[in-house]
């Protein structure tokens, strides 16, 4: 390719849906060896859907149901909307929740008529100090197919697992290959658990996984990584992306995503496609051989 100025990057990435906030942005962009990515709303669709409820006390189904939606109607996670439509879909009984909690990274928590509801992944469960012990048999099962098991609990006792999938953005597996012929090391790091992160991981070929991650560690993971003296872009689209966006050499956020993710980060991606990062890198290689 010939050699372009920057502006006529800019220009190029705009009409490619790929945002470029400054010319920092776009040299960094050039000499980073490793991207770390955001499992849900990056590589997925970030539009789940509810798949599986697992009644394993005396509730049924539609009851575990009513009381998860219940709580997850106060939740902006992508998780919350899958589990509320689910359930409206399934037509359970609407409840209200009071004293909700959302904990990051984690899951939500509240009262629903005078019991109390804990809905979130293992950690979650684990911090209110419940065992999962045979349920977690099960949960395994749903995670092996890619799909998300929350564990839901009343009053203490565990009564169920509630399973949602987020399918794979179409453009997901094409973009990882680009990125490998460019020379890339792909790290996914996700809150999600470790079984589920590994299949999405293992359908689309990516180098490593940190599952289980909160988002605090998320940037630890890359402050360690540009000690050891890689350079590192990381791309996401959550609210509890935007420290990791801020601490990495190159963010790049989601434009399908939160705002605060948009603004903590050099790029930001319309249409939350991950070929703008291809074609971000391909832009920032033939801006930089310009300079110099
Ligand atoms: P990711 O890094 O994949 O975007 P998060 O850090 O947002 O994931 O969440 C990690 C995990 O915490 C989820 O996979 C889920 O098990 C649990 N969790 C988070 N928010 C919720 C919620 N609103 N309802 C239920 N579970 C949740
Ligand atoms: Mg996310």
């Amino acid at each position: 390719a010939t050699p372009i100025s920057i502006t006529t990057a800019a220009g190029r990435g705009a009409q490619a849906g790929v945002l470029i906030k400054d010319a920092e942005a776009l040299e960094r962009m050039a000499g980073v060896d490793t991207l770390i990515v955001d499992k849900t709303g990056t590589l997925t669709m970030g539009k789940p859907k509810l798949t599986d409820t697992v009644a394993l006390g005396n509730l049924t189904e539609m009851e575990l149901l009513s009381l998860a939606a219940a709580l997850e109607r106060g939740s902006e996670h992508p998780l919350a909307e899958a589990i509320v439509e689910g359930a409206e879909a399934q037509g359970s009984p609407r409840q209200e929740a009071t004293d909700f909690e959302a904990v990051t990274g984690k899951g939500v928590r509240g009262r629903v008529g005078g019991r109390a509801v804990a809905l979130g992944n293992a950690a979650m469960m684990r911090e209110m100090e419940l065992d999962t012990g045979a349920a977690d048999v099960k949960a395994d099962t749903l995670r092996a197919d890619g799909k998300t098991a929350m564990f839901i609990s009343v009053d203490g006792a565990l009564v169920g697992i509630i399973a949602v999938a987020d399918p794979i953005k179409d453009s997901t597996a094409q973009a990882i290959k680009e990125l490998h012929a460019q020379g890339l090391r792909v790290i996914m790091a996700t809150g999600d658990n470790e079984r589920t992160a590994q299949a999405v991981a293992g359908k689309l070929g990516i180098d490593e996984v940190r599952a289980g991650v909160l988002p605090e560690a998320k940037k630890d993971l890359i402050d360690q990584l540009r000690r050891d003296g890689h350079k590192i872009a990381m791309a996401g689209d959550g609210v509890n992306d935007a420290p990791a966006l801020a601490a990495a050499d190159v963010g790049i956020a989601m434009g399908t995503g939160a705002d605060v993710a948009m603004e903590s980060a050099g790029i930001t991606l319309l249409g939350g496609d991950l070929m703008g990062i291809v074609r971000a890198r391909k832009l920032a290689r033939a801006t930089l051989r310009n300079i110099k």
